[in-house]
Parts: structure tokens; sequence; C-alpha cells
């Protein structure tokens, strides 16, 4: 057969182009070349006097090697970036790190293999600034090829940053928006600390799961004839949060019914009544009589363990899918409880320290870990007669995302910036809703940051230093 060199018969196109990518090696040219070149300073300049378009850069944690999510977030920036310039917008980018909280400090903490008090609190926050500092010089963004300010990046621990952030701080809280009050929070009893609510993973637990009679004292013979003597009866997987019980709540429009059970009279909603009977180990209840939940509203029932009065208050939270019907509030452990516990007036109580043990508020229990707890309490509502039905149960409960152990929810002391106080919240909005390449559009945070809750709650507990003191006003912080 004839061999023929058919390449030589090819129009193939003739290029300096090479074939291969090379990535590796040529990707380290091209970058070179542009900051030989300084292409994103020669860009910017030809840019100069342009509509700006402004990218503000939610900084990473200065706290290790950036990973796959870092890369992804700041090449999208990058390309809105880049398009914009050759849209003909004036777009600089300055790139930031935070330099503080648990991230930094979680890492450092591994890295010199101690544990939060075996170190002074001073010396650590040094060691903390070194060590962000350590990573932003790694400076691996560069080897993306984003363009931007890399010499010069925002620092959270600048203090000219500090001081602009204190500034905004003060502004505020002369004029009225800082103020200090109890909530709930997600808090980490091994880590001491509180956790944000990305912080928290969802993992199997096996809990106790327990029903508790309220022996009602007042207003429940008026709402539910038939029901003299009655308990309401809640369930509850967490018994160590029932000394800081202040309430039982209801649904509005549910059915409560008085049933007999256990040789007493209970009020459960009524389309669960089988279901807790079955689960009692009784036979299909006799109904007694029935109201609604907003008839119960007012009515009294005796706190299992201390006596004190337990009003019933109306949740839109109390659902049909396990439990009573009926639910027991503890304004100081829980997110919903604290709301109800906001709109009835109630006392906002967690008797619980940062170790997770009970403190001297709690009495009796003071001293304990609250899952040691659990079992005397339980005891001892069993003693009082309480106690319908103690076992356990397994489901989904949230854990620390870094030790791997349960949260509990806990009030502590904090301070809020009250953004429904003079309108901030509507007025930071619109903010975020101007249009981007307008002097502040788009630098008002996320518009569902603003949108939900109804406050701010600033976050300043960690040992690493003063993060930003109202880290939830990045509409304020981002205009400096
Ligand atoms: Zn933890």
């Amino acid at each position: 057969m004839d061999t023929h060199d058919y390449k030589g018969t090819l129009n193939l196109p003739r290029t300096s182009f090479p074939m291969k990518a090379s990535l590796s090696l040529r990707e380290p040219e091209l970058l070179a070349f542009w900051e030989r070149e300084r292409v994103y300073e020669k860009a910017l300049a030809n840019r100069k006097g342009g509509r700006p378009f402004i990218l503000h850069d939610g900084p990473p944690y200065a706290n290790g090697d950036i990973h796959m999510g870092h890369a992804l977030n700041k090449l999208l920036k990058d390309m809105v970036v880049k398009y914009k310039t050759m849209r003909g917008f004036y777009s600089p980018f300055v790139p930031g790190w935070d330099c503080h909280g648990l991230p930094v400090e979680h890492q450092l903490m591994k890295e010199l293999k101690v544990r939060k008090h075996q170190i002074d609190r001073a010396r650590f926050r040094e060691k903390a600034r070194d060590y962000a500092l350590r990573f932003v010089d790694v400076q691996q963004f560069k080897r993306l090829g984003i363009f931007g300010d890399w010499e010069r990046p925002y620092l959270t621990l600048d203090p000219a940053y500090q001081a602009a952030i204190i500034g905004c701080f003060g502004r505020m809280y002369l004029d009225g928006y800082v103020y200090r009050g109890m909530k709930p929070i997600h808090w980490c009893p091994a880590c001491e600390t509180a956790l944000a609510e990305a912080e928290v993973e969802y993992d199997d637990h096996t809990s106790p799961s327990v029903y508790v009679a309220f022996e009602a004292v007042s207003g429940i013979e008026k709402a539910l004839p038939g029901a003299r003597g009655a308990s309401l009866l809640i369930w509850t997987t967490t018994p160590w949060t029932l000394p800081a019980n202040r309430a039982v709540a209801v649904r509005p429009e549910f059915e409560y019914a008085a049933v007999r059970m256990k040789g007493r009279l209970l009020v459960v909603a009524r389309e669960l009544a089988g279901r807790v009977a079955d689960e009692l180990g009784e036979p299909a209840p006799e109904v007694m009589g029935v109201c609604r939940g907003r008839d119960l509203e007012g009515a009294v029932a005796a706190h299992p363990l201390t006596g004190d009065g337990s009003p019933v208050v109306l949740s839109n939270h109390v659902t049909l899918e396990q439990g009573t019907g009926l639910v027991h509030i503890a304004p100081g452990h829980g997110d919903e409880d604290y709301q109800i516990g906001l709109k009835y007036g109630l006392e906002i109580f967690a008797p619980v320290d940062g170790r997770g043990a009970f403190t001297k508020a709690a009495g009796r229990f003071a001293g304990m870990r609250v899952e040691e707890a659990n079992r005397p309490i339980v005891d001892e509502l069993r003693g009082s007669g309480a106690l319908l039905l103690s076992r356990e149960i397994a489901h989904s409960y949230p854990h620390c995302w870094r030790c791997r152990r349960p949260v509990i929810f806990r009030a502590t002391e904090q301070w809020f910036i009250g953004v429904d106080r003079r309108d901030l919240r509507r007025r930071a909005l619109e903010e975020a809703e101007k249009p981007p390449g307008s002097p502040s559009g788009g630098a008002a945070g996320s518009p569902a940051c603003w949108s939900r809750g109804p406050t701010g709650a600033s976050r300043a507990s960690a040992t690493g230093g003063c993060r930003s003191p109202c880290s939830t006003a990045p509409a304020a912080a981002s205009r400096f």
C-alpha cells in the first residue's frame, strides 16, 4: 500500500498559539504579564470618570487555605467586575478579609492545641492577629487571576476600619438604636460559645420524651365546661427546659378536648387525643368537653415543679404533627418561645450558664449540667404525679459544627440594634433596592437579612478581640 503524507496536503492554521494548554506553566506567565503590565491599574485608569460600579466584597475569613467555595465566589465576582469594566464602568475591586471571630480562633486553637480558657486573652488576641495576617499574605486569590487591589485589601483588624465601624456604631447608639436585652441563641456548652444558624448541623440524637400534666388553676372551667379539675397535657423532649417554663401555648383555631386518661382529666388537642391515648397505653378516651384554643387564653395552670402560675397563651407555631397540641413555653430556651414571651411580656428566663450548667436561679438543680438534670427533673415530676410517660426517642437534633456535640438554646444578655426603630429597616431595604452603580446601591447588605427578625443581635462574644460591635449593620459599615 502506498503511503502518502496527507498532513502536507491539509490547509491547517498557522499560529504561534501552543497546541497544548499547559495551564500550570502558562497561567503563571499570564499572571506575571498582567502584573508586569499593570493591566488592572491601566484598565481602571482608562475608566476614570466613568459611572462607578462598586462590588462590595463580603470578605472570607483569613483562617486557612482557600477552598472551592472561595474560588467560585471570587471568580463570579471577578467576572462581574471585569464585565462591568469592559462595559465602560469605573469598577475598582477592593478585596477584604475578615480577620476576627470564631473561625479564626478555632483554627488557631487547633494549631496551638489549647482550649479557650487555657490561654491569656491578650496573648491569644496577638496570636490571632498574627495568624490572620499570615493567611492574608498567602495571596491565593491572585493565583486565580482575580483583578483587584491585592496590595491594599481591607482588613477588619485595620484600625482605620475599626474606627469607622466604631464611629458608625456611636452614631447608632446616640440615635437610640442600640439597647441591651435577653435573647435565646444556639449555644454550644462544649465550645462555650454562641453559634450562628449556619454553624448548626442537624444530626440524630436520643432525647427523653415526656408527657407532663400542668394542673389547671383558674379559668379552665369557664372555657371548657366539664374540665373541672383538669390538667393541661404537654409533651417535650427537653425536660431540662421545664424549670424555665413560663407558659403553655395552644393554637387559637384548634379544638381542644377534656378527656379522661390515666384516671385523670386531661386537656389535649381533640385531633391528637387518640394518638396520645395510644402512646400512654390507654383505650380511646371519652371526650368530656370541647372548646377552641382561643377560649383557653388567659387560663392559668400550675408549674409542675414550682407551683407558680403558667398562663395559657396563643401561638400559631403549635402544630398537630406530634405531641399533644399544647406546648410548654420557655422563652429563654427557644426561638418561638422567645417570640411568644415578647408578645405576652413573659420573663425571658434562662438559668443556665455558658458551660450548660444550671445557675443558682434554678434552685435545687443548680450546678447540674442540663443533660444530667433531665433525669432528676423527670424523677421529681414522677414523684409529684405530674409525669404521665417518659421514654426515649431518637430524633434530629441541632449539633455544633465544630465539636459535633448537641447544642442548646439559651438566652444570653446581648446588645441589639433595633432595626424597627425610626424606620431603619424600611430605609435599609430601600437602599438595598437601589440599582447597582448608584453610590450606595447594593451596599445595604442582604435584603433578606434586613427583612427577617425583629432585631439584629450584635455578636461580640468571641475571645479573639472586638469584632465589629455592629456586625448586623452592614449598611452603615459599608458606607465608609
Ligand atoms: Zn461545639
